[in-house]
């Protein structure tokens, strides 16, 4: 069991801060989630924790001991990658073993280390086949156990599932869960895919452009996004996003949009009443908008709207609609009917909104 903190660290290649300024802390035993979108200096992160490239500034500490210079055979740290790195001409019980046989583990323990990692991955059938002979989720199933036998105090994954296709992502994501569960290692875990972060993460660190955006619980990052990055990358589809200012009124100030069909009082934020006039976002989940006011909910605001295509997908709809110049998604049961160029109102539940300051 480990734990890893980053303080205050920035890489740079060349002129790129790749990681600009990053604090944060991973507890013993978490699964912690880097993600955001390509570039963001995620596997940057992950190769620093792994010694793999230096750190600019700042420092990285290992089990609260400085590792900025530890050498990366020093960390007793595991890494899966997205391309499995697998030696081809090795059987999967040679690669397997190839890393504790370096290692010089006696023969008995290696075995006995393989066998287990097989059990647990459940891969005894396969120890005899090369990697040739085997499915992509094979593979990287081999991969991961390869991580495993080192039983290191740390597993970092890099993208694993990206090469496979959705089912057997699926499939391999239950197992990643799975086997946390059982080995309770920490673990890192970088990603572009939100369905991963989410369901595998016990907290997420969203990242962009070097900077961490935010921590949180699944949970949390979705209900309170903290800007509208955030907002906008966890979701699918994501938030929309209405454009309006901020307008003072008798009753306080409110958000208003161009059509003026929407106007929300704010929520007390002592920056509102500085930036009266200025442009303001509010963000809703497609989910929280209906086409009748919700049980129980108090607030809401009727927006007049017309449908322009209704995207059935079995188990719910898209309805994407316009209102005004700007365009809005809400996710609909299956049972509702609406046609394309149909004007009708959608209800939006504005308790459940963000606003975010341009
Ligand atoms: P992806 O999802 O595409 O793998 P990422 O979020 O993992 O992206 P990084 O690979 O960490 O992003 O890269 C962050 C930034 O640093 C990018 O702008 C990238 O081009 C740059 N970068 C990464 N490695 C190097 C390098 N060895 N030399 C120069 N620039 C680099």
């Amino acid at each position: 069991m480990a734990t890893i903190r980053f303080e205050q660290v920035s890489k740079r290649f060349d002129k790129v801060a790749a990681v600009d300024n990053v604090s944060f802390e991973v507890n013993e035993g978490e699964f912690m989630v880097l993600v955001g979108p390509s570039g963001c200096g995620k596997s940057t992160l992950l190769r620093m924790i792994a010694g793999l490239e230096d750190i600019t500034e700042g420092k990285l500490y290992l089990d609260g001991k400085l590792a900025n210079d530890l050498p990366p055979k020093d960390r007793d740290i595991a890494i899966v990658f997205q391309n499995y790195a697998l030696y081809p001409h090795m059987t999967a019980y040679e690669n397997l073993a190839f890393g504790l046989k370096i290692r010089g583990l006696s023969k008995s323990d290696i075995h006995e280390k393989v066998m287990e990692a097989a059990r647990i991955l459940e891969i005894e059938p396969l120890l005899e086949r090369k990697p040739k002979a085997m499915s992509g989720g094979q593979r990287q199933r081999v991969a991961i156990g390869r991580a495993i036998v080192r039983q290191p105090k740390v597993f970092l994954f890099d993208e694993p599932l990206s090469n496979l296709d959705a089912k057997l992502r699926g499939q391999m994501r239950l197992e990643i869960a799975r086997l946390h569960k059982q080995l309770k290692t920490t673990v890192v875990y970088v990603t572009h895919d939100q369905v991963e972060a989410m369901t595998l993460g016990d907290r997420i660190a969203v990242v962009n452009k070097g900077k961490i955006q935010q921590i949180d619980t699944p949970q949390r990052l979705y209900d309170e996004p903290k800007n509208r990055f955030v907002a906008g990358f966890i979701g699918s589809p994501p938030m929309n996003f209405i454009e309006g200012k901020i307008e003072q009124t008798p009753a306080g100030l409110v958000f208003s949009d161009p059509t003026r069909q929407l106007i929300v009082p704010l929520p007390e934020r002592p920056e509102f009443s500085t930036q009266i006039g200025q442009p303001l976002t509010f963000g809703i989940r497609p989910e929280h908008l209906h086409t009748h006011p919700a049980k129980g909910e108090k607030h809401y605001a009727a927006l007049s709207v017309e449908v322009q295509l209704l995207e059935r997908l079995g188990y719910e709809s898209f309805a994407f609609a316009r209102l005004g110049e700007q365009q809005v998604v809400a996710r609909f049961s299956p049972e509702e009917n609406v046609v394309s160029g149909e004007k009708i109102s959608l209800f939006a539940e504005t308790g459940k909104a963000s606003f975010f300051a341009q």
